[in-house]
């Protein structure tokens, strides 16, 4: 048999064939997926007590820093660009500001000039809400196993059946057990600073946030393949793996499905549905 040439080789990388390379990411980790046209039976709770998401606008909503403005949103809203952001880092709306500090390296496209700065360390203290009924399918209790920290992902139906997931990372305590139904407004936690990776944490110190996520499985038999047993950090929660997950855009989750406030659903608990948008 011949040996493969280096050109050959070159070709199969660029064509994303790499071998013996880490396994090949889907692509659609980073494309939103369409919502089905059956939509929610509800409009979902907003995930913490932050409700300021206008039809215009995310200010007091999504994450910002000095230099990047879009931080927080959903989408290629990373490093210039170059990395995409599956979530919605939803801002608190009950923190506090710590005498700490923790320094902070930014790098200003308009001036092309890194630079960095102390920020005071703030602490959040938001409760996290399960957005829409549903079922716990993973509690990451333990934070250095991921680059989300503690998180909790629950799993709930459209209208017309097709599962998806709602996720919320970063929590400083998870209140809920793997497997156990949950309603729509019940208390999953407490927002929080974790992550495995320091310079994640050290954004958190200064920038707390909850991350929030929508999305679906992309591979049901994700857990058995030879990709997922290769990947590193390990697999966790097997299908539902962040790395399995395609996301769905989180902002129009919230907007189109018309989000409404926990306090105003303890209220109308007991009536019926609101009838869906068309
Ligand atoms: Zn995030």
């Amino acid at each position: 048999m011949r040996r493969p040439t280096a050109l050959f080789l070159g070709t199969l990388a660029a064509l994303g064939f790499a071998p013996h390379a880490a396994p090949a990411r889907s692509p659609l980790l980073h494309v939103f997926a369409q919502f089905p046209s059956a939509g929610l039976a509800q409009p979902p709770c907003f995930p913490t007590p932050n409700t300021k998401l206008f039809d215009d606008e995310t200010e007091g909503y999504a994450a910002q820093t000095r230099t990047n403005p879009a931080y927080g949103m959903p989408g290629w809203s990373r490093s210039q660009g170059g990395r995409f952001h599956k979530g919605v880092d939803i801002l608190p709306v009950e923190f506090e500001r710590t005498e700490r500090t923790v320094k902070i390296e930014y790098y200003d496209p308009k001036t092309s000039r890194s630079f960095s700065k102390n920020e005071p360390v703030c602490i959040p203290h938001d409760e996290i809400y399960a957005v829409l009924d549903g079922t716990v399918v993973v509690v990451n209790a333990r934070s250095e196993r991921s680059g989300y920290g503690r998180y909790v992902m629950i799993e709930h139906r459209f209208d017309d059946g097709t599962p998806f997931l709602s996720m919320y990372a970063h929590l400083s305590r998870v209140e809920v057990k793997e497997g156990r139904s949950v309603r729509r407004g019940d208390r999953l936690g407490i927002m929080g600073q974790t992550s495995s990776q320091p310079g994640g944490r050290r954004y958190l110190s200064a920038i707390p946030h909850c991350h929030f996520e929508v999305g679906r499985v992309i591979d049901e038999n994700f857990a058995s393949t030879r990709a997922a047993r290769a990947l590193r950090p390990p697999m966790l929660g097997g299908k539902y793996d962040p790395r399995n997950i395609q996301p769905y855009d989180p902002i129009r989750f919230l907007r189109e499905f018309r989000a409404q406030p926990r306090s105003s659903l303890v209220l109308t608990k007991a009536a019926s549905p609101q009838p869906r948008e068309p």
